[in-house]
């Protein structure tokens, strides 16, 4: 990326400081998903963060699966999961990890804090445990299991392995202090019963360790030094030390905290997105209307684009949204240089030229990009009839149209000058084709310059067009409304998707394959579709208009 970066995150300071203070020597960090959903854009920052800051750093980045709860865990999530996290650009190599592999360790783990009297086996059913708790005003009552002897403790918790107990009728919980002002440290439970087929460990295991006892285990197992995770977890990084600490790593990892990315407007919540798939509102999880990163990907959205916009929204511990403005500049801009500008036309109106020859076709040279002469020119067939966006003409024009109307004159982008001689219609008195008369002395190229045109429009050769779809998208929720309604339901917007059956491309479309992207000359960036698109029979996702009044906030 061409900006330099300007001042370090506050993570980053931290880190420095660890390694000049001799905390540690050197930074491992981690994603931990948990396979139970497909990752979106959120997840894309935490991912470029953690292998950003150990590619930074010089350390390791790993990919370590968070799947200790078999009940929403599925393979399917495991792959699309490492291919997202792969196409982002974070490299992980060969270091992909599941936290279900070390379940014994974590068996271990619990055996000596039960050995050291830190953790004991609690009868109480899970409302009883709920009610000694307590609240933030009053302080939790200790369960009167907690003074239980090591060698009852270690018994029955051997015993809870051994599948001789039923779901919910004993737990494992860590003896902390039930006074705390923290409800987290207020004797948490550690293990649970569940006897549950589990998608990596099968039936191994009927005893699970909840995500506080595991997480800062798997962390401490694989050498992590910074352990990054989002706000939320603030309030849980007590009991990650007292995890660590208990179970006596060596250089035990640190965990930091910084806020979600929040994108306006957009649904990322699992359940929502599940609705909208059942509901048949969207196509599946990569719907390009959605933003998990199957869905920026099948959009046109590349990784590139991502890495940027993830880059402009910072690393902060303050909560805020994003406007969805700021991912759409970050693609433009990533795909302004870099891919074609074509021709292609949305809403085609056959234009024919009445003066000239009729069978004749010739060939137009048109650079690829205006603004990158790298990307060289093509030739564009040229004949008698044309297809012209409907919306460049007007037999009733208003003030201010500078485009096709009876009389009028406007320039074809790199062919000639036309004037607007007569038009077609049909029964109902609708305009079916324009008429038109050339100029041939107003070659592009040919350095004319008896007269000049206000209006330049592009146009498709009509004997050697591509017949193609686009789809164009709106956002699928309903901005002025807000996302949700009174109760809670998603306010859709019902002009999200609008499919153009009938769209006319430049003969050199052939051969477009899935993810190719292109400038659409005035109509925006488009990229082929990964699922529906054939070679004969093309479908385009708009990825996004050519133009907004996003500004790139100072500073
Ligand atoms: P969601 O509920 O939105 O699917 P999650 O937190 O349940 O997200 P996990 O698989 O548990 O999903 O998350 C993996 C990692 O991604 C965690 O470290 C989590 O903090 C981080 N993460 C999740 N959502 C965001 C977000 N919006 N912004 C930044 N990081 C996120
Ligand atoms: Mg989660």
């Amino acid at each position: 990326m061409s900006e330099e970066k300007i001042e370090r995150n506050f993570i980053e300071m931290e880190i420095d400081k660890d390694l000049a203070n001799g905390t540690y020597s050197h930074v491992q960090t981690r994603f931990p998903p948990e396979p139970n959903g497909y990752l979106h854009i959120g997840h894309a920052k935490s991912i470029l963060l953690n292998a950003g800051l150990a590619k930074e750093y010089g350390g390791k980045f790993n990919l370590r699966y968070d799947d200790t709860n078999p009940t929403k865990e599925k393979w399917e999530f495991v792959e699309s999961i490492r291919e997202d996290v792969e196409w982002l650009g974070a490299s992980f190599e060969d270091r992909v990890f599941f936290a279900s592999d070390y379940f014994d360790e974590m068996y271990e783990c619990a055996l000596k804090l039960i050995d050291k009297g830190k953790a004991f086996v609690c009868d109480l059913s899970a409302d009883e445990i709920r009610a000694y708790r307590g609240d933030f005003t009053t302080p939790g009552k200790e369960s009167p299991y907690r003074n239980r002897s090591v060698e009852e403790n270690r018994r029955l918790f051997e015993e809870m392995k051994a599948g001789m107990y039923e779901d919910g009728s004993r737990v494992l919980r860590a003896k902390i202090d039930m006074s705390s002002p923290n409800i987290n440290m207020r004797d948490p439970v550690i293990y649970r019963i569940a006897h549950m087929t589990h998608q990596n460990t099968g039936d191994k295991w009927c005893i699970y360790p909840m995500y506080d006892f595991a997480h800062p285990i798997e962390d401490a197992i694989e050498h992590i030094t910074h352990s990054i995770c989002t706000l939320e977890f603030e309030d849980h990084r007590p009991l990650y030390e007292w995890v660590v600490k208990e179970c006596e790593f060596e250089e035990p990892p640190r965990q930091i905290e910084f806020a979600k990315l929040y994108l306006t407007n957009v649904i990322t919540g699992k359940r929502y997105i599940k609705k909208l798939v059942e509901d048949g509102i969207v196509d599946g999880w990569d719907d390009p209307r959605l933003v998990s990163i199957a869905a920026l990907r099948r959009r046109g959205y590349t990784p590139e684009s991502i890495q940027r916009f993830v880059e402009l929204c910072g690393v902060s511990k303050a909560n805020s949204s994003v406007d969805y403005a700021m991912l759409e500049y970050c693609i433009r801009e990533d795909l302004k240089l870099k891919r074609p500008r074509m021709m292609a036309i949305l809403h085609p109106l056959k234009l024919i030229i009445d003066n000239y020859p009729e069978g004749q076709t010739e060939f137009l040279p048109m650079p690829n990009n205006l603004e990158n002469p790298d990307l060289g020119e093509r030739e564009l067939p040229f004949s008698r009839e044309l297809w012209i966006e409907e919306e460049d003409f007007m037999e009733v024009p208003p003030k201010k149209y500078f485009r096709l109307f009876p009389g009028n004159e406007v320039r074809l982008m790199g062919a000639y000058f036309v004037t607007c001689v007569g038009v077609e219609k049909d029964a109902d008195g609708n305009v079916t084709a324009v008429h038109c008369t050339y100029d041939p002395e107003t070659k592009s190229g040919s350095g004319f310059s008896g007269r000049k045109v206000k209006g330049t429009i592009h146009w498709v050769n009509a004997s050697t067009a591509i017949e193609a779809e686009c789809r164009l998208y709106e956002n699928i929720v309903d901005e002025e409304r807000g996302k949700l309604d009174a109760e809670g339901k998603l306010n859709l917007n019902p002009n999200s998707l609008t499919v153009l059956k009938n769209c006319k491309l430049e003969p050199d479309f052939c051969g477009a394959r899935a993810y190719d992207s292109y400038q659409f000359v005035r109509n925006g960036y488009f990229c082929v579709d990964c699922k529906d698109s054939r070679p004969e029979a093309l479908v385009f996702n708009r990825i996004v208009s050519l133009k907004s009044s996003f500004q790139l906030p100072k500073g």
